[in-house]
């Protein structure tokens, strides 16, 4: 029996001790989210989504606290979270936690330099606020593809200008976008529902809007609910249907945040999670794992099959030409690294708006108003691009290596449900 009561003694001591060490977490965890709101009120795009206390959200409006206020204060949060590390023993969970909120706090001092007027390179940029640095590539490099592009689409003109011709016999007319969309989503969301358990109530609405940078956003509202909106401004093409569905959607950005909602926010009162900030690490991971996603719902035989008896017969569109149309997309998919050599040209000031957007169709083969498009886009959001590919690989990869190749289906949605419910942040997908 004395063996017994020293056992739960020393049980007691442990469980106090865990509590003690989750209450000092919980306390850097609710300065880090009131920081975020802080510097929110200094760069609009920065909260993308807040659903905690609304009380703290008043509080950073009426505070207005400066630049510099709000780096010395993140400065001595982390000088506190660097006291309160985790032992290795300790919960994965825990541990992850510890380091997400160190790197979304880095990140935070990263962006409060920046606007006050500290000059970054490209690369130096994204590795301060988004935990990863994108490869170089030359002309070159992007040779292959185009070359083979160049017998796939014969004809008078550019590449670019032949692409864009071909690319214009799959444009969803306006009047069967809702109805293409919708049957897209309803793919994306069984697909992800035989996999992943979501909460009761789950939802969101879709709007269509015009005038945007972007093609589509994820306007995460709390409470289980998105806002999901897609840009009409330029010709919407048949893949953006599944592709938008997938990463706006299911298993995208709404899963990701419902998933966190429920897993860190409810269930373990991690309350950082309530608050988004965009120019952060988390971005990468939820960038990357919205697109990585399209193709864990879609494996490619199975987006074929979809395209051909859902989502081109909806849209109105010939379904026999949906495998040249994906040959010729995957082919172009291999430019994707384009974007990020013309963005890091334009803002490390090698070359100017203008030749960016020459660039962007010359090796991206974007057409002149979707190069505009994208260099508005990098204007506004800056080496965010790299989350989009380089994040869908290094997403890829993680996952593909975790679920033992990534060919067993099951475990490659479990893998990535587990990411999508965890704080992994960019460099920990490498370890
Ligand atoms: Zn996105």
């Amino acid at each position: 029996m004395k063996g017994l009561y020293a056992l739960a003694a020393c049980l007691a001591v442990i469980i106090t001790s865990d509590a003690a060490e989750n209450n000092a977490m919980n306390a850097l965890a609710e300065r880090y989210v009131k920081l975020v709101l802080a510097l929110g009120q200094h760069d609009a795009d920065y909260v993308d989504a807040y659903y905690g206390p609304q009380e703290w959200r008043k509080q950073a409006d009426t505070d207005k606290r400066t630049l510099a206020d709000i780096d010395r204060e993140a400065a001595s949060t982390l000088t506190a979270l660097a006291a309160a590390r985790p032992g290795a023993s300790a919960d994965e969970a825990v541990r992850l936690r510890h380091e997400y909120l160190t790197k979304q706090l880095g990140a935070l001092r990263a962006r409060v330099s920046m606007l006050e007027g500290r000059k970054l390179t490209f690369d130096e940029e994204s590795r301060a606020l988004y935990d990863a640095v994108a490869p170089t590539h030359s002309e070159s490099e992007f040779d292959a593809a185009l070359k083979e592009l160049e017998t796939k689409l014969p004809g008078q003109g550019t590449l670019t200008e032949r692409f864009d011709t071909f690319r214009s016999q799959f444009v969803i007319p306006k009047d069967r976008l809702d109805a293409t969309f919708k049957a897209a989503i309803e793919g994306c969301r069984s697909r992800t529902r035989e996999h992943i358990s979501l909460p009761p109530g789950e939802s969101f609405t879709v709007e269509y809007v015009t005038n945007k940078s972007w093609s589509g956003y994820n306007w995460y509202q709390g409470h289980y609910r998105s806002i999901i909106q897609v840009n009409t401004d330029l010709p919407i093409y048949a893949d953006r249907a599944i592709d938008l569905a997938c990463h706006e959607g299911y298993p995208g950005h709404h899963v990701y945040n419902v998933l966190l909602e429920k897993i860190l926010v409810r269930d373990r009162g991690w309350v950082e999670f309530s608050v988004y900030p965009l120019h952060s690490p988390q971005s990468l991971i939820a960038e990357g794992s919205a697109n990585y996603g399209i193709d864990v719902a879609f494996p490619k035989p199975e987006r074929l099959q979809f395209e051909r008896t859902v989502i081109f017969p909806t849209a109105g569109l010939d379904a026999a030409a949906v495998e040249n149309y994906y040959a010729v997309l995957s082919l172009v998919d291999r430019l994707s690294y384009a974007g990020n050599e013309a963005a890091r040209r334009y803002l490390n000031g090698q070359i100017d708006a203008a030749a960016a957007a020459r660039w962007l169709e010359r090796y991206g083969l974007y057409s002149p108003p979707r190069a505009q498009q994208r260099v508005r886009f990098i204007d506004q959001y800056r080496s965010y691009v790299i989350n989009y590919n380089l994040g869908k690989d290094m997403v890829a990869r993680y996952v593909e290596s975790q679920s033992g190749g990534g060919t067993d289906a099951a475990r490659r949605w479990d893998v990535f449900t587990r990411l999508l419910s965890s704080p992994r942040l960019p460099s920990g997908l490498t370890r």
